[in-house]
């Protein structure tokens, strides 16, 4: 359902499925991957325990 409103500009925050610009300051590199947040909460959650939001 997101996933349409994705572009090159946006992605989801893994943490909480809003929307949110690539441009974010709120961003974590997991894997070699580039996550991004909404805010700094989220990326605190991810960086305590980031397999509990990537599948990988
Ligand atoms: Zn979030």
């Amino acid at each position: 359902m997101l996933s349409s409103m994705q572009g090159k500009d946006r992605t989801i925050c893994v943490v909480c499925d809003m929307l949110v610009s690539r441009k974010s300051h709120f961003k974590s590199t997991f894997k070699g991957k580039d996550y991004f947040f909404c805010c700094d909460e989220c990326k605190s959650a991810f960086d305590q325990n980031p397999y509990n939001y990537t599948l990988g």
